[in-house]
């Protein structure tokens, strides 16, 4: 494991243990420990492990091949998410998805001929699975890696990446210059001040220890966006977090049949739904941002 680290968001080392848990979604060895910074809010893994790709295995789910995968929640959520990008863009314009997995989500564009699409996606496994359903260019490369033109897309959509990510304020900026003045950023993200986390605590699935190198809070992404050159508002509902909510309480409550958390999920979201419209603390938060024309 690397040595502890300075917040990578406003560099304060001032920072407390939230809590230390296990892998709980993959079950691989291995305590890891939350902090929370004390300056800016933001929580992140105290030491990164050094092996960080085992973490990842073949059958880490958004890795895999699209198959009954667009059915029920998780494909209204997707279409929920292309509708915010075809509202937001009428007439279309170049689009690229970064962390783009097998392509779920491009391929909702593929047949519409005013979007051009591009994937970028450091699985090579996953980099080949979309462009074999999308058609479309995909570059195996993480956001900094890769060697694509400043100012040449309309529209960046980073769906559940930022958490993924040691340094998120960079790759923000990024993204920045890699969408043309006034172009549009669409990011997804959980949120640790959100109603499902108090309810859950550790075992909230949101944390995805050791995956999720960094959880925002909302106030902690608004610094972020500002810092990277965004001004952003958050498109609420776009995001439920039913998987969330039942994946959570099947870490709480393990071992039970799958009718169980079924159940219980569908007791639980209709109050949490209600919460969370009113509290606008959601789970996942979905932001439309426009990058600032450089002054
Ligand atoms: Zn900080």
């Amino acid at each position: 494991m690397s040595g502890e680290s300075d917040c990578p968001l406003c560099g304060s080392t001032q920072a407390r243990t939230l809590f230390a848990g296990p892998d709980r979604l993959q079950g691989l060895p291995g305590e890891f420990r939350l902090l929370r910074c004390g300056e800016c809010g933001l929580m992140r893994l105290a030491q990164i492990p050094d092996d960080l790709d085992q973490f990842y295995p073949a059958s880490y789910r958004p890795h895999q091949a699209r198959s009954d995968s667009l059915a029920g929640w998780r494909g209204r959520g997707l279409a929920k998410k292309a509708d915010l990008v075809r509202r937001a863009f009428p007439s279309g314009g170049r689009l690229l998805d970064v962390g783009c997995g097998s392509g779920e989500f491009l391929a909702l564009f593929q047949d519409d001929p005013r979007w051009s699409l591009h994937g970028l996606e450091p699985s090579p496994q996953a980099g080949r699975l979309a462009r074999d359903l999308t058609g479309s260019p995909v570059t195996i490369a993480t956001l900094q890696d890769a060697r694509l033109p400043a100012g040449s897309f309309d529209v960046v959509t980073m769906w559940h990446v930022l958490e993924h990510l040691p340094y998120p304020l960079p790759a923000l900026t990024r993204a920045k210059r890699l969408l043309r003045p006034g172009g549009l950023l669409v990011l997804c993200c959980p949120v640790a001040d959100s109603c499902q986390a108090r309810l859950f605590g550790s075992y909230w699935s949101g944390f995805d220890l050791p995956r999720h190198l960094v959880t925002f809070s909302r106030p902690s992404l608004d610094r972020a966006l500002r810092a990277a050159g965004f001004h952003g508002k958050s498109a609420p509902g776009v995001v439920l977090g039913v998987e969330m909510c039942r994946q959570s309480l099947a870490f709480r409550f393990p071992g039970r049949p799958s009718w169980f958390y079924l159940a219980a999920t569908a007791l639980l979201i209709p109050p949490l739904w209600l919460l969370e419209r009113l509290t606008g603390q959601e789970a996942v938060t979905t932001i439309v941002a426009f990058a600032e024309t450089d002054a």
